[in-house]
């Protein structure tokens, strides 16, 4: 059949860590810990199959798991969204982000993106029908320049994903970046998925910075996390979307079918962990901080040079004083020669990327973290 998505792969990161595993190379490639999550979530999991939670959760979600995120949300940002209208549980954030874009997206609108951007958005836009905007950052701040932002507006755009703290860059957006935002779409009909699935992993000053702490711009946006990140288990695939009860509304038409519930023992679980030990998330910014400083340390003696990291479990390393291969070319080479798995950033962007940057992910225990440190400092 002709592909509707013919000029697309495999993932990146599959590609990536598929390479790792051949090559038998220290993969910082694909994010994701390569240490467990809390042992109290995981006697709870076990606790529910036990117990026989083992039947289709309600589709928005458990009770119990929108009651928690409802908790956690008015804790962090002052204000309680409502389980019932406005609370949607999804297969990990990818899930949230498919349906956000398939239920806003029509034929011909546009939609802004802000590269490099995550792989997921484009696709799903693309798949709706619609067209995807690109607005590029340059390094090392990947800041939005606001004119040129809203210079891309035009009668037809619908849609504004963004995402902070910012996978690949690692940097992470300012409140006066959602007061921009705000100003430019409020006199519009446009609406804002902010992909934030690393809200928990910010080390910025004033912390991380979320659509719903912002009172207008809360009312026409979806906001998206994902207990893969907070709680170390990206396998669990467990995730949600906040938005008001119009858009969850619309956002529930395409989750039903996509998966109608999403697993019923995790969600009991995480319910439980959110209530018992909310100090655990809460602990993730020194937690990764120390992983962050770590494999920073570990790269000083290296002729890389680590960029500022502000957010996400991913630093940014510049390799321009050690080669001139593209960054596609040199996170192969480094895989396969030297036994270090990398992300390239090029694959994020629509127009080309020429800077010698790799993605590494430091979501990785200390020995991991100094073997593949060791390898890069021969280079
Ligand atoms: N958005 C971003 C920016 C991510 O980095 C990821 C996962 N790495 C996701 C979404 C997907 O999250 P999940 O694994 O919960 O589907
Ligand atoms: N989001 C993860 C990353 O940025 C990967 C998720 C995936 O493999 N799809 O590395």
């Amino acid at each position: 059949p002709e592909s509707k998505l013919p000029s697309l792969g495999t993932t990146i990161f599959t590609q990536m860590s598929a390479l790792a595993q051949q090559h038998q190379a220290i993969n910082l490639s694909q994010g994701f810990p390569d240490f467990s999550g809390p042992g109290y979530l995981k006697k709870r999991l076990a606790y529910h199959v036990e117990q026989g939670a083992n039947q289709y959760a309600p589709m928005t979600g458990a009770v119990a798991l929108r009651a928690a995120i409802a908790d956690k949300t008015e804790q962090i940002y002052g204000w309680r969204p409502d389980a019932d209208t406005e609370i949607t549980v999804t297969a990990g954030a990818t899930e949230a982000l498919f349906a956000a874009v398939s239920a806003l997206v029509r034929a011909g609108d546009e939609v802004i993106c802000f590269d490099p951007s995550y792989d997921s958005y484009a696709p799903a836009v693309t798949l709706a029908g619609g067209v995807t905007r690109h607005i590029a950052l340059q390094p090392p701040s990947f800041r939005v320049d606001w004119e040129v932002f809203r210079n891309q507006l035009t009668d037809k755009t619908r849609l504004v994903i963004l995402n902070t703290p910012h996978n690949p860059s690692a940097t992470v957006w300012q409140p006066e970046d959602f007061v921009q935002l705000w100003q430019a779409i409020a006199e519009r009909e446009i609406y804002v998925l902010s992909d934030e699935v690393y809200e928990h992993i910010c080390f910025a000053p004033g912390g991380h910075a979320g659509v719903l702490a912002h009172p207008q711009l809360r009312q026409r946006a979806i906001a998206v996390s994902s207990f893969g990140k907070t709680y170390h288990m990206t396998g669990w695939k467990i995730g949600y979307c906040i938005a008001p009860p119009v858009l969850s509304a619309e956002v529930r038409k395409i989750h039903q079918y996509l998966t109608f519930a999403v697993n019923t023992p995790a969600q009991l679980a995480i319910a439980d962990m959110l209530n018992a030990e909310p100090q655990h998330w809460q602990q993730l910014p020194d937690f990764y901080r120390e992983r962050r400083d770590h494999l920073t340390n570990a790269l000083a003696p290296s002729r890389f040079k680590v960029l500022p990291c502000q957010g996400t479990y991913f630093l940014l390393a510049d390799y321009s004083a050690i080669s001139d291969m593209d960054d596609v070319a040199f996170s192969k080479w480094l895989t396969v020669e030297v036994g270090v798995a990398a992300i390239p950033l090029s694959v994020f962007c629509a127009d080309p990327f020429p800077h010698k940057l790799i993605r590494l992910c430091f979501a990785k225990q200390d020995a991991t973290l100094d073997a593949a440190a060791e390898r890069l400092c021969q280079l």
